[in-house]
């Protein structure tokens, strides 16, 4: 699809927001509702984010300027306002950790040295924002899957005290490892699970230094992707502390490495594994130390959050929130042909939901009761920061912040009889969907792969860790011509071959229903739960639940 240029009638465009008062039928058949977002607005914001001129919307690039300045220039046409105090724009201040030159990593053991390469056998990194950071001769400690979790009666770390340690950590949790059930939540990735929680923890702990074993079963992805997204250069948000409180060393090692260090070690990796998966596992000291060194050149530059609202009529101090990543991955470095990621479905597609959002309830005859947030975040694709810089810094308070609907990579498609709903049974808010999807003939199902931890990998999480309840659909897959195969197909494909990839584009005449069917349902969940004056919450047993109710106890 190289060589896709597009252009746009901006005068033409500003007749747009009139058009999305006349509804436009989904499916045949009399009882659907009609849909209310418009369409051709969300098929025009995809083409013109997608477009080469946006240069595939990285932070700190022309294509933010641009990207920027195109949601605030269409929300502030909708009649739109900023939110709380500020404009338009919220400058999320970022900061970019170059490795330089290349981190090392050594492990002395009773059968002599054993060097890491980097890239190949392992990679190292400092979350420090700090030009070096170390650890010499540092004693390793097998942490299992280095969780401390009261309500599964779990502590990987019980009686150890970590100061000036290392910790070599599996990744995933003893459910996952096990597929019983009764541990954790069997298959199903709960956020110990996760690698950013396994770094967190090790810092809790105290340790000096972090190493997670990878293996692809359950990290759900090749060592390829720990090298590609490790071992380049890193944005991270610029804070107070220059996140001094994070373990000096982080890192990842294959499976092999690790086996054969734990080999040195006089221990067998497997029995090792199956004891960390087995109630009142105790952590093992191994007779081998870490030695690792790293060296960053940091530059520091600002990104934007774009957010705006439709103020509401009667309870304007509580807030409906929609949020999607306006961000993606820039441009190829050199090379021949097409060099642009355009990230059309990745996220032109929910940035777009955002605003053909927006003008619905911007246009609707009567405005909403509580108010309607739009927030388009940055540097999602750079490990969710600029979601996680707004929950930090929120314009409202988050106790006010009824409920949030994310949207991320609607795919292309035709019309689907489902909706999948991603980290499902987790929220009230699920009940709301049901009705309205119910309404619809469409039917909630939950993602076909719990255990690849998609919940845990979009904006909404940010806000979910705060306690604010989320919803994060995504594009059904039982396609209305060619059933779920044929949407498997359609998925499969697009991971295959354009995800993150520079084939991820828009071309006139791609089918938008599936994504459009997402879109509408949460506008029109939104908009119920904005003429309401009840707080939806997390389930009872959600890891979330907690927040919530501390949250909103203290609000009253
Ligand atoms: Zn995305």
């Amino acid at each position: 699809m190289k060589g896709l240029h597009l252009s746009f009638d901006r005068a033409w465009l500003a007749l747009v927001p009139a058009l999305c008062l006349v509804p436009a039928l989904v499916q045949s058949g009399g009882t659907v509702p009609a849909r209310t977002v418009d369409r051709g607005l969300y098929e025009r914001h995809i083409a013109v984010l997608a477009s080469d001129g946006f240069a595939g919307r990285k932070p700190g690039t022309i294509g933010e300027e641009k990207t920027v300045a195109y949601l605030v220039d269409e929300l502030r046409r909708l009649g739109a306002v900023p939110v709380g105090e500020g404009g338009f724009i919220q400058p999320v201040p970022l900061v970019e950790i170059a490795p330089q030159p290349e981190p090392q990593l050594s492990f002395s053991t009773p059968r002599g040295t054993l060097p890491m390469r980097f890239g190949t056998d392992a990679v190292v990194f400092t979350k420090r924002q700090m030009t070096a950071a170390e650890v010499e001769s540092s004693p390793v400690v097998f942490v299992g899957h280095g969780v401390v979790a009261p309500e599964y009666g779990w502590n990987d770390y019980a009686g150890i005290d970590m100061r000036g340690k290392t910790a070599l950590i599996l990744i995933n949790d003893p459910g996952f490892a096990t597929g019983d059930d009764t541990l954790f939540r069997g298959r199903a990735l709960t956020y110990y699970g996760r690698w950013t929680y396994k770094f967190e923890e090790a810092a809790r702990q105290g340790a000096a230094a972090a190493i997670i074993v990878h293996e692809t079963g359950p990290a759900a992805y090749g060592w390829a992707t720990v090298v590609n997204s490790w071992a380049n250069p890193q944005l991270d948000m610029q804070v107070a502390d220059k996140r001094a409180g994070r373990v000096a060393i982080e890192g990842w090692i294959t499976h092999e490495r690790a086996a054969a260090l734990v080999a040195a070690a006089g221990h067998d990796f497997a029995a090792l594994k199956k004891a960390a998966s087995t109630r009142g596992f105790a952590p093992m000291p191994l007779d081998v130390r870490a030695t690792a060194s790293v060296h960053n050149t940091l530059h520091r530059s600002n990104s934007a959050n774009v957010l705006a609202m439709i103020p509401g009529t009667k309870r304007p101090g509580e807030y409906v929130f929609y949020v999607a990543h306006w961000d993606h991955l820039g441009r190829t470095q050199g090379g021949e042909g097409d060099q642009t990621f355009n990230g059309a479905v990745d996220n032109a597609t929910g940035t777009a939901g955002l605003l053909a959002i927006a003008a619905a309830f911007a246009g609707a005859r009567e405005r909403p009761e509580r108010s309607i947030a739009l927030l388009a975040v940055t540097a999602e694709e750079q490990g969710l920061l600029g979601s996680e810089y707004y929950v930090a810094h929120p314009r409202v308070p988050l106790a006010q912040t009824v409920a949030v609907f994310n949207m991320d990579a609607l795919y292309f498609g035709g019309p689907t009889r489902d909706v999948r709903v991603v980290g499902a049974g987790a929220s009230e808010l699920e009940r709301y969907l049901a009705e309205e999807a119910a309404r619809r003939g469409l039917v909630p199902v939950p993602e076909a792969q719990p255990e690849k931890g998609h919940f845990y990998r979009s904006d909404h999480f940010n806000f979910a860790q705060a306690g604010v309840p989320a919803l994060y659909l995504k594009t059904g897959v039982d396609d209305l011509d060619g059933g779920v195969a044929h949407g498997m197909a359609r998925e499969a494909d697009y991971v295959a071959r354009r995800y993150h990839q520079v084939g991820d584009e828009y071309a006139p005449g791609e089918r938008l229903e599936a994504g459009l069917e997402v879109v509408d349902l949460i506008y029109a969940i939104g908009r119920r739960i904005a003429n309401e004056t009840s707080f939806p919450n997390w389930n009872a047993d959600s890891e979330f639940r907690a927040a919530r109710d501390g949250s909103r106890g203290t609000a009253h």
